[in-house]
């Protein structure tokens, strides 16, 4: 018996030397790879590596969370899968029935999960998803970056590739492959709770920082590299009422020209995953838009990469929308529509199956859809590197270098937006200074999709002002965390305590980590007032009754309505959502050994009944402005102050007269005639001045960064192409139409900010 086994066993090691399979070859073509292991697949196989599961420690949180409350259909953030405990989960993955995770938050639980997947009978790995927003913040002990609304106010494109790389490294230093990021929708509703993850209103800022993240990110789209999703396919940033997922009504001429063009953008710079929108757009629900899918962005854009679908939003095509009489027919819908990946649950695998074995999808199309999966999977190495190192996870994650260059997004994130020669603050003048507000001394600055940080991982702003000032007296008062946890009685205490000191740090906006609750921005969390919730707006009149010098920094990934109390504040800061040193950055731009750079990414309205007041408007919305509040903002997109001073010469051009098709460069002048080195963003805008369909009052096409010494000064040249010309014309095909155009440029897209030349276009 024993001689017997002996042979079978030299003969299957014999068997398997000889015939290794071609896709476990790591020097074959890609290509020959997944058609091997393609061929080998069972329908099974195939429809399950289309579906995702989030990981066993987030199922575990969900099951208490269920045995708590007893009711998890009013949530949206967990999800229950009802035929699916930890142990089942564990089973389905050796048995080569789960394609993907998403929101496994430990390198220990990802290599568990891996090496469960790798024992099924084929043994391809699983991929790993998450959204690493700004940086990999939604996983445990990675470099916290800012939010995109605040990298977005650097205009600084390759800052945004370099965090881009380093959040790709971090990912893969612990066994993440794929992020859920970067959000590319244009943000134009302050209400909507998720402006913090997008680089804000303006369509060529939001893809030239979106287009940079994805390099960035993918790098060469292998084993250093991660699958970026850009989304959320589309029109979410002006959504009815503001609200997240809400119905969608914007015209072809807005889509095209202001919504779609950074996708395009991410695309021809190689974006390899998309997401759809919650949202319907104009009657149908993006899970399901086949025009756009499959004609636009794959037909007509040549995107070769994956679509995964949103969290639960094709079960929604039936239950919401109701576009679809069943889950079964809303798999259908959108796997016609082109999706590839289910995100998540268990009611795909066998309705999916069901549907191809009757005959309503073909294998053909589900082929498709496995056929990009395993590229995917093959060009990220996954089936040579499956697993994380446990041993060298953190010479990457947290790394001195990427703690680097989060300061420095931070120092560059922070908008200066009111001073009245408060800063820098002279340590000598103010030595006894009153901290106080919901976010002087909390890790909130880590913003939306974070975990909660150890707090050695993060610089509060309380800690940053201790560190750069240490002979200054800080008197702290603590509000709490939230807005929720504020009371009268430290309202008072802080405006009896004020009295005592020489100036007053107010450190107020909103909270956003979905780990603790209580949040009032993020997602899901949109508000129809803007301003200040709970008690903050009493609290900043208490203080400015005090009659000290006050400044008042605000944190929240969205514009705030504080008219008031900006009033009421010598200077005033937009901190946006700054990162793990986002303390350090602002406490060093207080005391003047970083000067203020950053810009408006979007504008702030003056309040809540403003909302709606991005700076590219039609010329008519200034035709009868409101009689109470009027059209214009508290600060315009493209606004912020710096320590120095620049001054622009007028834009000349090297030809004022050009043909249809043709290009002309514009040169500009900034000179730095202050006495402080500083970085200045100069700004090129258009404006169309007669077109055959209304256009906007002027549009961004260019800037540059740039930095200059006292007195140095610099010549920023332009290139203005059709593309920059071109529009949407009324019967729906993009032309370019002789005449005149307005050539602006200057330091902020406020009228008086600029200075112009025209260019005339002729056929
Ligand atoms: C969000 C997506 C995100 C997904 C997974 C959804 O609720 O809309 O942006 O990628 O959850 O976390």
């Amino acid at each position: 018996m024993k001689i017997v086994s002996l042979l079978l066993l030299i003969l299957a090691v014999s068997c398997t030397g000889v015939k290794e399979p071609v896709y476990k070859d790591p020097s074959a073509p890609v290509e020959k790879r997944v058609e091997d292991l393609l061929k080998r697949m069972t329908l099974e196989e195939k429809v399950a590596q289309m579906n995702q599961y989030t990981g066993a420690e987030h199922i575990r949180l969900t099951e208490q969370e269920v045995n708590k409350r007893r009711n998890l259909s009013s949530s949206d953030s967990y999800h229950f899968y009802r035929d699916c405990n930890v142990d089942s989960l564990r089973a389905r993955a050796s048995r080569g029935l789960i394609g993907s995770f998403l929101h496994v938050y430990s390198l220990e639980e990802i290599n568990e999960l891996q090496s469960l997947c790798l024992q099924s009978r084929l043994g391809i790995p699983a991929i790993f998803g998450i959204d690493a927003v700004h940086g990999n913040a939604f996983a445990y002990d990675c470099t916290v970056y800012p939010t995109s609304i605040g990298l977005a106010s650097s205009f600084d494109r390759a800052l945004a590739e370099k965090i881009g790389r380093e959040t790709a490294l971090e990912m893969r230093a612990m066994g993440h492959a794929w992020t859920f990021a970067p959000g590319i929708d244009v943000s134009r509703d302050p209400r909507w709770g998720r402006c913090g993850e997008t680089f804000g209103e303006d369509t060529y800022l939001v893809g030239e920082m979106g287009a940079a993240t994805v390099r960035g990110l993918q790098g060469n789209f292998d084993a250093e590299g991660v699958l970026t999703t850009i989304k959320h396919l589309v029109g979410g940033g002006q959504s009815i009422n503001g609200a997240n997922a809400s119905p969608t009504d914007i015209s072809d001429q807005t889509l095209e020209e202001v919504f779609l063009p950074p996708y395009r953008k991410a695309i021809e710079a190689g974006a390899m995953g998309l997401m759809p929108a919650h949202n319907d757009i104009n009657g149908i629900p993006c899970h399901a838009h086949k025009p756009l899918i499959e004609d636009r962005v794959r037909g007509e854009w040549g995107f070769k990469g994956l679509v995964v679908s949103d969290w639960m939003d094709i079960e929604r095509l039936s239950k919401l929308h109701h576009y679809a009489t069943d889950i079964k027919d809303a798999f259908r819908k959108s796997i016609d529509a082109g999706i590839d990946v289910h995100m998540h649950g268990t009611d795909w695998q066998e309705l999916v199956c069901e549907l191809v074995r009757e005959g309503t999808i073909s294998e053909k199309r589900i082929d498709e859809s496995v056929r990009r999966i395993l590229t995917v999977k093959f060009r990220l190495g996954l089936f040579e590197h499956p697993f994380a190192d446990p041993e060298t996870t953190f010479d990457v994650r947290l790394c001195q270098a990427h703690r680097e260059t989060a300061l420095q997004a931070a120092r560059e994130s922070i908008v200066l937006l009111k001073n009245d020669g408060l800063l820098p603050l002279a340590p000598s003048r103010y030595r006894k200074v009153l901290v106080t507000g919901i976010n002087a001394d909390s890790f909130n600055l880590c913003g939306d999709w974070a975990s909660v940080p150890r707090p050695e991982n993060v610089t509060t702003i309380l800690e940053g002002l201790r560190a750069e000032s240490p002979e200054t007296e800080f008197v702290f008062v603590d509000q709490g965390l939230r807005p929720s946890d504020m009371t009268e009685a430290k309202v008072a205490e802080a405006a009896a305590k004020a009295r005592g000191c020489d100036l007053v740090i107010a450190v107020a906006g909103d909270f956003m980590n979905r780990r603790v609750g209580g949040m009032t921005c993020g997602e899901n969390n949109d508000r129809a007032d803007i301003s200040l919730p709970s008690l903050q707006n009493e609290l900043i009149s208490a203080l400015a009754a005090a009659g000290k010098p006050m400044v008042l920094v605000l944190v929240s990934g969205r514009p705030l309505g504080v008219e008031e109390q900006v009033a009421s504040s010598n200077a005033v800061l937009n901190a946006w959502e700054p990162g793990m040193y986002g303390g350090e950055a602002l406490a060093e731009i207080l005391y003047g050994k970083v000067n203020p750079s950053a810009k408006l990414s979007m504008t702030m309205p003056r309040n809540s009944y403003q909302t709606l007041l991005y700076y590219n408007s039609k010329p008519m919305l200034s035709l009868h402005p409101y009689i109470d509040y009027g059209v214009k903002p508290l600060y315009p997109f493209g606004y912020g102050l710096s320590y120095t001073e620049f001054e622009f010469s007028d834009p000349r051009l090297d030809a004022a007269e050009i043909r249809v098709g043709e290009s002309v460069k514009v040169s500009v002048d900034v000179k730095n005639v202050g006495t402080m080195e500083g970085a200045e963003v100069v700004q090129m805008y258009i404006r169309d001045l007669v077109s055959s369909r209304t256009r906007p009052v002027k549009e961004l096409k260019n800037f540059e960064r740039v930095t200059l010494a006292p007195g140095e000064s610099r010549t920023v040249e332009f290139e203005i192409g059709p593309a920059d010309l071109q529009f949407y014309g009324p019967d729906g095909k993009w032309i370019v139409e002789p005449g005149d155009f307005s050539v602006m440029t200057g330091p902020s897209s406020a009228d008086k900010d600029l200075k112009s030349v025209n260019l005339n276009l002729s056929i």
